[in-house]
């Protein structure tokens, strides 16, 4: 026993219990294993959380590009980002032929800088992407506002905030394209997964279309309506990014348990905040006044310089901190394109001070009281 190594905490891991189970079991019996009933309920169910029709899709990373399609992003179509983000924000608008401008973030959230928009933002400007960082919300009201006098889009990459709300208002509601992803370290998962929210109704039923190959089934759209029963068309290319009702199921079931999760979360976030305070070579996550985050990460910053020890000392205890994230630019793909380090300097001073520490809705309090000692005593002892 003595010798054993110590059990391994995840930074983030999905909670599945019975129900869950039961419910995927149940769909497996049943004559529809994709796009059937369950896809339905999971959209009406997630839209509640939303405050805004939804399209689910197979992942965020398909949502992201379903959403960028939705909003008509093509070839030269300018969109403005944070680089503190994963990769998938950025490169499924470059994938379609935008041209990403990376805008700083606020050096304390870690969220898209409005300021620093407003200095890039253009006629060219197709849409402005602000990320969830964390789960904390962006400032969506301005982002949208200065989206809007630009004749361009405010999307929303909620990936980390479905759950959260600003102002009182629920993510999925404040931008005119909102994604969320359920992979299985996000607030609540069906394995892979995602969705598209948007309050506007045209916007949504492009989502719908781009999801299932631009399909077009309603004979009073269609171009040659007589043509049989068989008939259908495409208008605009799309793909198939449709979420199986096998995970819809699953989807349906998690949903049931968000509230519960999100006050885990917080309870966690309470503890790690209050226990941290008092060190002085760290800085604990702010939370703005209007924000009523569902913590996705724990992001402690390490101000002493001494994050890469603390993420290697953290690992050797089965700790499973990580890193979010690289700068988006920093990556050769867009290194290559001449993004140059340097350019987003509170990103890039953000990204050498953060390390994730474990949160998850499933972790007991003695795993939290285990994360709060190490990271004290490596601050004390060493
Ligand atoms: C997880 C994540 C994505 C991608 O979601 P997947 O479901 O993994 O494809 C996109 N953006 C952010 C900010 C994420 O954290």
């Amino acid at each position: 026993m003595s010798n054993a190594s110590p059990e391994q905490l995840p930074y983030g891991r999905q909670s599945i219990d019975e129900d869950d189970i039961q419910a995927v079991v149940e769909v497996l019996r049943s004559d529809w294993l994709t796009t059937g009933p369950a896809v339905e309920r999971f959209e009406a169910e997630l839209g509640g959380w939303a405050g805004a029709p939804t399209v689910v899709v197979t992942s965020g990373t398909a949502a992201l590009h379903t959403a960028y399609a939705a909003a008509g992003i093509g070839k030269g179509s300018q969109v403005v980002t944070s680089p503190m983000t994963f990769v998938a924000t950025a490169a499924t608008a470059s994938l379609l032929g935008a041209d990403i401008v990376f805008a700083d973030v606020e050096a304390d959230t870690a969220n898209l800088d409005v300021g620093a928009v407003e200095a890039v933002v253009s006629k060219r400007t197709a849409a402005i992407t602000g990320i969830d960082y964390a789960g904390h919300p962006v400032e969506a009201d301005a982002l949208r506002e200065l989206a809007h006098a630009h004749d361009a889009l405010f999307v929303e990459d909620a990936a980390h905030s479905v759950g959260s709300t600003w102002r009182g208002r629920p993510v999925g509601s404040l931008a005119d394209l909102t994604t969320f992803s359920f992979y299985p370290t996000k607030n609540f998962t069906t394995a892979e997964g995602g969705a598209v929210a948007s309050p506007n109704p045209l916007l949504i039923e492009r989502a719908r279309q781009f999801r299932n190959h631009g399909l077009v089934r309603d004979q009073s759209l269609q171009r040659t309506p007589d043509e049989g029963g068989w008939h259908q068309e495409v208008h605009e290319l799309g793909l198939n990014y449709r979420l199986p009702d096998v995970l819809c199921a699953l989807g349906v079931a998690q949903l049931r348990k968000l509230d519960r999760f999100k006050q885990r979360r917080k309870q966690i976030v309470a503890a790690y905040n209050s226990a941290f305070a008092s060190i002085p070579e760290v800085a604990t996550p702010p939370c703005r006044e209007g924000a009523d985050p569902m913590w996705h990460l724990y992001p402690l910053r390490v101000l002493d310089g001494r994050r890469r020890q603390l993420y290697d000392a953290s690992r050797a205890e089965g700790i499973l901190v990580q890193v979010h994230y690289v700068p988006v630019h920093w990556h050769p793909a867009y290194a290559d394109l001449g993004y140059r380090r340097g350019m987003c300097p509170h990103a890039e001073e953000f990204y050498t001070q953060q390390l994730s520490l474990p949160l998850f809705p499933g972790m007991s309090d003695d795993d939290v009281d285990r994360v709060i000692a190490a990271v004290r005593d490596f601050f004390q002892t060493s």
